[in-house]
């Protein structure tokens, strides 16, 4: 049997635009029993992910804040795979495969543009937990998540011709901007792809190639992780379209959100791969 691993996305992808999972949670729950390995991929923070995979249970490797690092509990693989091999932080239970540069250094570069080009905006770091509740509609705990942030700087408000300055000066700078809908993420040398690849290379060399690898996404954000997967599927966006991710044989689910994951969970994950 070909052993089946799942890399997803989180927000527009389980999570609908209230926050609302519909089957998802049950779904994983399902393939957690099967020993199909899910992979959160997202921008979304190691404190955000962690509440989703206590809450579903998952005790998979997974990849925060658009690839500034991967999380993977020690004995997932065997350590010779691991060690030696990348970058590596030890945690409590965990090896921390990093990629970014750490929010301090992107907050101090930060700082000088603001200074040096007179560019005024606000991050998550300008402003209190509070404000940044009213701000996002998170509750308090939801915020203290999202401001937890390793790996990059998250500007919440800015005008519309600083963004496009800031844009430029970024870029100079070797820092990137990546728009999450409302906000956007500044980072630096975080690389989604790369952390998808580092993954895809373990579980080979775990399941001694004989693995298929299913990818699930919303957004163009996701075509790194997509272009990765020997089965890359797409779900609707909010406003029914299919985002324009531009990979060969990608599949588009009718489905929006949850529904679009439930959907690919019935016709595809549970169905034997061919290869
Ligand atoms: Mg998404």
């Amino acid at each position: 049997m070909i052993q089946k691993v799942i890399f997803t996305d989180i927000d527009g992808t389980i999570l609908d635009n209230t926050g609302g999972y519909g089957e998802t949670p049950k779904l994983i729950r399902s393939l957690i029993k099967s020993s199909v390995p899910v992979i959160l991929c997202s921008a979304k923070t190691l404190a955000e992910q962690n509440r989703i995979r206590k809450q579903v249970g998952l005790t998979d490797p997974f990849i925060v804040e658009n690839g500034g690092a991967i999380i993977i509990e020690k004995d997932y693989f065997n350590h010779s795979y691991i060690l030696g091999n990348y970058p590596v932080k030890e945690r409590d239970d965990d090896y921390i495969v990093e990629l970014g540069k750490p929010a301090t250094k992107i907050r101090e570069l930060l700082n000088d543009i603001r200074k040096n080009f007179n560019i005024n905006f606000r991050g998550v770091a300008d402003i209190s937990i509070q404000e940044l509740s009213s701000i996002t509609n998170l509750s308090a705990e939801h915020a203290k998540e999202m401001a937890h942030r390793e790996y990059g700087e998250t500007i919440l408000q800015i005008e519309k011709r600083d963004l496009d300055r800031l844009t430029r000066i970024a870029r100079e700078m070797d820092l990137s901007l990546i728009h999450g809908g409302r906000f956007f993420d500044v980072t630096m040398g975080n690389d989604k792809g790369k952390a998808v690849e580092i993954l895809v290379n373990l579980f080979k060399k775990k399941y001694d190639h004989n693995v298929t690898f299913f990818g699930i996404g919303d957004s163009e954000n996701d075509a790194s992780m997509l272009g990765h997967m020997d089965i890359p599927v797409l779900v609707q966006g909010q406003d029914g379209s299919w985002s324009n991710v531009k990979i060969n044989r990608i599949i588009r689910v009718p489905g929006i959100g949850p529904k679009g994951w439930a959907l690919a969970y019935d016709d595809i994950f549970t169905k034997e791969p061919s290869k």
